[in-house]
């Protein structure tokens, strides 16, 4: 250990704020189980480490989602407030201060940085044209106005993006709109916007970007972050839209009434609003964590689909509002279960509730650790291996040690540890404590799925000792008192190292533990220290293994509850689910101008860069083996390898469309309103490739 590791660092940490519209689910937990183990491990180092969050509770969604429930918003964010924070502590999930966006504190600080940017120049004022409802006399955001994709023709389609072909383009270029708030046609209507001038933060970020905060040196981003800045710095960075107009559910801008805050302007400050609450409590100086030039370390852990508001926007505001910056931005990918997106229908859509009606939260912690690295990759919670690596490995190799050695030292030594140990229970405990070290940089560095594939290696160690001692031979023999004494006592100091090692994956696994061994709470220095002589309480049942049929029982659950709860509550986000309109009709000749392929997925891949969109393959029986090409935006709903050697239908006479990617030779049919819920057309049996569908 260095000089500086052994000063006492002071590290604010963040997870980034959950809309208060919903429930937590698994995706959700992936990162507040992430930065929860990296914060417990820093506070068991002995920093001075705080970790807040808070409910991020503006905007239009929960505007009407309040009307639809016929409550106030504050009385829907309390009551989401509630639920998230139980979800969490259940997780064992320790928050210093878990907060609401919707506070005092929260209001003073993005009102503040708003002022300071306007002195600043960096905020304009700008006319522009938006979709406004007529009757519900509101300005609709773009996910609020549906209509048909002005490229592709999809109907159903977002105004911000349509999910079919994967064009982006504004609401306004819609055909034929409809607002999903009431259904009416929208109009346009001028209004006035205040935009914060990012291009003119642009050197500022490449900087920060290179250099970190106050210019120490030390790279705030992973490398697949940095390289998408450098992506967004290539296209150019735009000006941000940061207000809204009344009716809105936020921070009203002083100076200009009837104009607010966008919730995204004031969620981030949510950070600081949180903690100053927390410094306001403990007599802390917020000052000294959050002026320029703190000394103090700033981690925010997001994933990787709000980039961009925490590496662009967040830095340049704190910068020009007069803030410190992140030290740090750790970004994570996405959960998978069972190797594809959550769904509903697979009951895979599992809730941090369901999941702790059934399974024990530190089992979902451990696999979670045991799957996470420092890289911005998506993780897979594959149900079986969940089962198996908690039984084998969390049971079977570390809970076992306890279990095989603690009963001979109750009853045949009076609970007490032998004063000192022979050579071969040295040299193991040796070995375990000489990875300490190691052990504490994968924690420091987020490797968290290495470090438990270490500490579980040492678990195998100390297996094989008890398998080479054999104690409960030993134990039969006469004259072998001490050996079955000081090799059980190995076993028990072996068993108290590996938990201090998991304490900040499982912390009330160690609570446990910490009263069978009758010691204090461990700290991550007590490593250097063995138990000797000292008296332990009886073993307890410490750990049960999981039965696939709890497994079955959530997953079923899951798929209950959601189709219970989708009958009687609106959909997120506020959305009208409606069926789309019946479209004019048209003569069969018109439609004799589509020709309609049967085709065969032949290969179907990833597109670097694309978030919607898959590459496929496609045999539609043409000569000479020829292939065609096609972009499909139904990545959210499949992964390649579920759809190669399948046939569907395409349109294969439309026009080839050049895409950023490369050339579109036609369309796959797929139903659905899109996202994850789309499906694509699969012809009955029999049907073959190039077949003409009529
Ligand atoms: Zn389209």
């Amino acid at each position: 250990m260095n000089q500086s590791e052994q000063n006492t660092r002071k590290i604010l940490v963040t997870s980034a704020l959950p809309y208060a519209n919903g429930s937590i689910h698994l995706g959700h937990l992936v990162e507040y189980i992430q930065t929860d183990i990296w914060v417990r491990f820093h506070k068991m180092r002995g920093h001075e480490c705080y970790y807040v969050c808070a409910d991020d509770t503006h905007g239009t969604p929960i505007m009407l989602r309040a009307q639809q429930e016929g409550i106030t918003p504050e009385a829907l964010i309390e009551r989401v407030h509630e639920e998230h924070l139980k979800d969490f502590t259940d997780f064992n999930i320790r928050f210093d201060n878990y907060y609401s966006t919707n506070s005092e504190e929260n209001k003073e600080l993005a009102l503040g940085i708003y002022s300071r940017l306007k002195k600043k120049g960096l905020i304009e004022a700008r006319t522009i044209e938006q979709f406004y409802d007529p009757d519900k006399e509101m300005f609709l955001p773009d996910r609020f106005i549906k209509g048909e994709c002005p490229k592709c023709h999809a109907q159903d389609q977002y105004g911000d993006g349509c999910e079919s072909c994967g064009t982006t383009y504004s609401p306004t270029d819609l055909i034929n709109p409809v607002s999903a708030v009431s259904g009416a046609t929208p109009i346009k209507k001028e209004s006035e916007h205040y935009f914060f001038k990012l291009d003119q933060c642009e050197d500022f970020l490449k900087q920060w970007m290179q250099t970190g905060h106050k210019g120490n040196n030390s790279a705030p981003l992973q490398v697949e972050s940095s390289n998408k800045l450098e992506e967004w710095f290539e296209s150019g960075l735009r000006d941000w839209d940061i207000s809204r107009d009344a009716p809105y559910f936020g921070f009203e801008i002083p100076d200009a009434p009837g104009k607010y805050l966008y919730v995204w302007l004031d969620a981030p400050v949510g950070y600081m609003s949180s903690f100053k609450n927390y410094c306001t409590q403990h007599n802390i100086d917020f000052d000294k964590w959050w002026n320029t030039d703190s000394e103090t370390e700033l981690y925010h852990f997001i994933g990787k689909d709000i980039l961009y508001f925490h590496a662009l926007f967040w830095p340049a505001t704190l910068h020009f509002a007069d803030y410190r910056t992140p030290s740090k931005v750790c970004v994570h990918g996405f959960l998978t279960v069972n190797g594809k997106k959550m769904s509903k229908s697979r009951g895979t859509f599992i809730t941090a509730r369901s999941y702790l009606d059934h399974l024990e939260p530190e089992y979902l912690r451990y696999y979670y650790a045991a799957k996470l690295n420092e890289r911005v990759e998506d993780i897979d919670l594959n149900l079986e291996d969940f089962v198996l690596r908690v039984n084998s490995n969390l049971i079977g190799k570390y809970i076992n040690i306890a279990s095989r050695s603690a009963g001979f030292i109750t009853k045949r030594f009076d609970g007490k540890l032998a004063d000192q140990l022979d050579s071969d229970g040295k040299n193991l405990l040796d070995e375990i404590q000489g990875k300490t070290g190691d052990i504490a940089s994968l924690y420091e560095n987020r490797q968290f799925s290495e470090a438990i594939k270490l500490i579980m290696s040492l678990a195998d160690l100390a297996n094989e000792y008890i398998n080479d001692i054999k104690p409960w031979e030993i134990a039969k023999q006469e004259g072998q008192e001490e050996k079955l004494h000081q090799s059980c006592t190995t076993n028990i100091n072996v068993f108290r190292l590996l938990t201090l090692y998991l304490k900040p994956v499982m912390p009330e696994l160690t609570e446990k533990v910490e009263a069978f061994l009758n010691i204090e709470p461990i700290q991550w220095s007590d490593s250097s220290q063995l138990l000797l002589g000292h008296t332990i309480n009886k073993y307890k049942h410490l750990a049960k293994r999981i039965e696939a049929e709890q497994v079955t029982a959530m997953v079923d659950k899951s798929k209950e509850t959601l189709q219970a709860k989708e009958e009687h509550s609106p959909a997120r986000h506020g959305e009208a689910q409606q069926h789309p309109a019946i479209a004019d009709t048209i003569e069969f000749e018109d439609f004799a101008k589509i020709d309609l392929r049967i085709a065969k997925i032949v290969k179907a891949t990833h597109v670097d860069g694309a978030d919607k969109l898959l590459q496929l393959t496609l045999d539609i029986g043409e000569p000479e083996g020829k292939t065609r090409n096609v972009f499909a935006g139904i990545k959210s709903a499949y992964q390649p390898e579920d759809l190669e050697g399948k046939l569907t239908v395409m349109v294969a006479n439309l026009t080839p469309r050049k895409m950023r990617f490369g050339v579109s030779e036609g369309m796959v049919l797929a139903a659905g309103p899109g996202s994850k819920d789309l499906w694509i057309l699969q012809p009955d049996e029999g049907a073959q490739p190039g077949m003409k569908v009529k």
